[in-house]
């Protein structure tokens, strides 16, 4: 069944989700203050629109409520990621991933209920150390 998934920030974290969820098949609504950025994805997301995701406003009528799960992958602006998240948490929305971009960032997002916080770089770079480590087991 399709699933359907909105991707805010359209960077290279959010841009690479976007493409990954669009390649597999799945409806995505991709949105970005950027023109640039949305025009890139016209013909890889169902949906490409301008739009800020802190108003309100644009997300109701963007019918963000419809949709399962969405990835709040806004950048520096930590403000405009914490407000995007907290709005999205009270519209109802059932599934909601942040990109934190520092330990006091993801505090804040585990506190308002974002259901899974991800910290890209820090992540894949644990990931890599076990990985170095059990390849240098087996190679021993
Ligand atoms: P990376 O490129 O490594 O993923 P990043 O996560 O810091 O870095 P940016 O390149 O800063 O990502 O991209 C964040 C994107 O989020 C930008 O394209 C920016 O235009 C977009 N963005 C910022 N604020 C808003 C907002 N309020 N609503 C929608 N999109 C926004």
């Amino acid at each position: 069944m399709k699933r359907e998934f909105a991707v805010i920030g359209l960077g290279r974290f959010g841009g690479s989700i976007c493409r990954e969820l669009s390649s597999e098949g799945m409806e995505v609504l991709a949105i970005d203050t950027e023109e640039d950025k949305v025009n890139e994805f016209k013909n890889i997301a169902s949906h490409a629109v301008i739009a800020d995701a802190t108003d309100e406003k644009v997300l109701k009528e963007l019918g963000i409520r419809n949709i399962d799960h969405v990835i709040v992958a806004i950048g520096d602006n930590i403000q405009a990621s914490i407000l995007t998240t907290l709005m999205l948490k009270e519209l109802g929305i059932k599934k909601i991933t942040v990109k934190a971009q520092n330990d006091y960032h993801e505090k804040v997002l585990n506190k308002i209920g974002a259901d899974q916080v991800v910290h890209p770089e820090r992540d894949m770079g644990k990931r890599i150390a076990h990985s170095i480590i059990s390849n240098n087991i087996l190679d021993h």
